[in-house]
């Protein structure tokens, strides 16, 4: 039994996540208490959408609210300390062999709607992301030395690249036993290349969508908002940092961190001065350019004046005209 009482309860397959008392999704984690290995009140517990929903009611919260009993936090004091076991891998094997299938991936075929396919295909097999079963996509975590620590297995709308459904992790489907699990970043394995500038995304996809777009970057992605603390950032000292946070709310979040650094990280401002709503990411604006780009090419042009002046084919086809060059209005948003 582990020293700590109380635990968001691990993720065993949909039966353990429960609806969420604010937004009412399918995404809270109960406490379980491991003196009794049972729940806590309903309503103990945290969604998963930290940054859409953010409810979190901790045991503290609850006993504070309901009253303590006699032994709720009566510990016993000196219990011996557990050997600390090294963290478990993943043969890599299996994860080489996941480097393959992308037509059967949707989220590299809605990837190859925005950029040019052998692009996509470099991208995907230099940061190790897989195709599992069912067109899902793994994002594999990997250390500098090259040892995989686990994947994690999701699923994504090809046409919206918005992921559905619910994570899965590697080491929960290969069933290992008494595995110890000791999760590295995303993409932790380009590290390696000390020369090159790091950036920081919350989540996996927007460290693909920033490799594509910002290439001048090794991009990592902690996992999600919360991931992110000072003493991760300090680890990465020898390097030139910059943090990618979604808009608002983990800008605001991931800026403070950046400020309590032992070095100096950059913190981008671009997709903070943007017109894109609270919440969004490096994915929503590479997607919002790539779509006023389109809306500019000559074909989008003579669609767009075929649809305001029913003479335009007619006129197009007589005198044979052709649309030679267009100015791109677009902005480049440079990092
Ligand atoms: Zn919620």
């Amino acid at each position: 039994m582990s020293d700590i009482r109380y635990s968001l309860e691990k993720y065993k397959g949909r039966s353990t996540r429960y609806n969420c008392p604010k937004c009412h999704q399918r995404t809270f984690t109960r406490y379980v208490d491991h003196h009794t290995n049972k729940h806590l009140s309903d309503n103990t517990g945290r969604c998963n959408r930290v940054e859409k929903c953010g409810y979190h009611f901790t045991p503290k919260m609850y006993f504070e609210k309901n009253g303590y009993e006699a032994d709720d936090f009566n510990m016993p004091v000196s219990k011996p300390k557990p050997i600390s076991k090294p963290p478990s891998c993943i043969d890599k094997k299996l994860m080489l062999a996941s480097l393959t299938n992308y037509h059967q991936n949707n989220f590299a075929i809605g990837l190859t709607k925005y950029f040019p396919e052998h692009l996509v295909l470099e991208v995907l097999q230099r940061y190790y992301v897989g195709t599992a079963k069912g067109n899902k996509t793994i994002f594999w975590q990997v250390n500098r030395l090259g040892q995989v620590r686990t994947g994690k297995v999701m699923q994504y709308n090809s046409a919206t690249l918005k992921r559905v459904g619910y994570i899965n992790w590697v080491h929960h489907i290969t069933k290992q036993k008494d595995f110890n699990l000791k999760q590295v970043f995303f993409g932790a394995h380009l590290l390696i290349d000390k020369t090159r500038p790091v950036a920081i995304a919350e989540g996996e996809k927007n460290a693909i969508f920033g490799a594509l777009y910002y290439p001048q970057y090794n991009w990592v992605a902690v996992g999600s908002i919360e991931m992110l603390n000072v003493q991760k950032l300090n680890a990465l000292v020898d390097y030139q940092v910059t943090l990618f946070p979604d808009k608002g709310k983990a800008f605001v979040k991931w800026s403070k961190i950046a400020t309590s650094a032992c070095f100096e990280v950059y913190v981008n401002t671009v997709l903070e001065n943007t017109d894109l709503n609270e919440g969004d990411d490096i994915a929503d604006l590479v997607i919002s350019i790539k779509k006023e780009k389109y809306k500019v090419t000559p074909e989008a042009l003579i669609e767009k004046f075929n649809n305001k002046n029913r003479y335009f084919p007619m006129l197009i086809k007589k005198f044979n005209l052709t649309v030679e060059e267009v100015s791109y209005s677009v902005t480049t948003c440079d990092a």
